[in-house]
């Protein structure tokens, strides 16, 4: 294939996000022998660490991270025509990715979760409806170019291997940035709540599903039965049931737990894209059809109302 494939690389702190790996094993689903070229926009120390898994990083100097509209017109400056970019399918992602498409006069297709070659010149893209329970093939003419959202999570990153990529500093053709009708004011973190579930290796988590705030005494049994904390999806925060501390999801907690059972949450991608680390899923759902078994290493078709009081017991009677 004779289009170059980029990947915009989100980071925070000084260290690149999770992914920025999965970007790459993406490229390489559209084409398997790419030089996959990174782009990362204020940071040397990210340009350096992701020099390590691509062959390539082009670095623009700019304060203006994370201001999506100065990003896009230096993405604008430097990109090819018929350029394939590839950018993650978050908060940040779904502002650039859209206008950025429109400016390159090229395709876009947003959270992509599924990448299957190129078929007569087409894109062979997967993407995900109503929360997860219907699959679309998207058939994606690229000859002029593509911006493409890549869903977190969607792609396990390939750790082992080891690029050894040069830093091209692109700044210079990146034109003027200075010029912005949005300024970035501060990033604003979460309040930190009695338990960090960022840390925690077992994590009881708890939707929609648990009905009443109080039936969540039961989950408080099962999470001290096995050890874990108690997490929770979106809604559980919107009724103010539990604090946004422990909310996981794309607007909460990022976690990296060993084991993550899903309890009465149906796996929307904003659930799912917060949890890293490929951990073991084990989900207690009473829909079969719930997309969080598609996801999940071990399923259970039940109701938790009656299933989680009768797992806190049998792990009781077995410790
Ligand atoms: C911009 C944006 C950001 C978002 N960020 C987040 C985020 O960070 N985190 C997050 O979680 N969500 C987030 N959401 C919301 C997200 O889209 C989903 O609405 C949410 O994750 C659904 O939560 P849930 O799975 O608990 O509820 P539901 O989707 O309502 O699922 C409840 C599940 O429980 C099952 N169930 C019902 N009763 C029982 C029972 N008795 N026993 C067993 N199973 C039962 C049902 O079959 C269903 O699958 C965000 C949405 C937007 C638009």
């Amino acid at each position: 294939m004779a289009q170059q494939i980029f990947a915009y690389i989100a980071h925070k702190d000084g260290k690149a996000d999770d992914t920025a790996l999965e970007l790459e094993v993406a490229a390489r689903k559209i084409d398997a022998d790419a030089s996959v070229t990174a782009i990362v926009v204020g940071s040397d120390a990210v340009c350096d660490e992701v020099a390590a898994s691509y062959k390539e990083v082009w670095k623009i100097r700019s304060d203006a991270y994370p201001n999506a509209e100065v990003i896009r017109k230096a993405l604008v400056s430097i990109l090819p025509a018929d350029a394939i970019v590839l950018v993650p399918h978050d908060t940040f992602g779904m502002d650039l990715a859209p206008g950025l498409s429109i400016k390159l006069d090229s395709a876009f297709v947003a959270d992509v979760v599924g990448l299957e070659g190129i078929e007569d010149g087409n894109l062979k893209i997967v993407r995900q409806e109503y929360s997860g329970m219907a699959s679309t093939h998207v058939s994606c003419d690229i000859s002029g170019g593509a911006v493409i959202n890549i869903r977190p999570g969607a792609f396990q990153p390939d750790e082992s291997k080891g690029a050894g990529g040069s830093v091209v500093d692109k700044t210079g053709d990146a034109g003027d940035l200075s010029e912005t009708t949005r300024r970035f004011l501060e990033v604003v973190e979460a309040e930190a709540g009695d338990v960090d579930i960022t840390k925690s290796e077992i994590l009881v988590s708890v939707g929609r599903g648990i009905e009443d705030q109080d039936n969540l005494e039961i989950i408080n049994e099962l999470a001290e039965a096995v050890g874990g904390d108690v997490s929770c999806s979106r809604p559980i925060v919107d009724a103010k049931w539990l604090e946004k501390a422990r909310q996981v999801g794309t607007s909460g907690q990022t976690v990296k737990p060993k084991v993550y059972l899903a309890l009465g949450i149906s796996g929307s991608f904003q659930h799912m894209g917060g949890i890293k680390g490929a951990p073991y899923i084990v989900a207690v759902n009473k829909n079969a059809k719930a997309p969080i078994f598609q996801m999940a290493d071990l399923g259970v078709v039940a109701d938790i109302l009656e299933f989680v009081p009768e797992l806190a017991e049998k792990v009781n009677e077995m410790k």
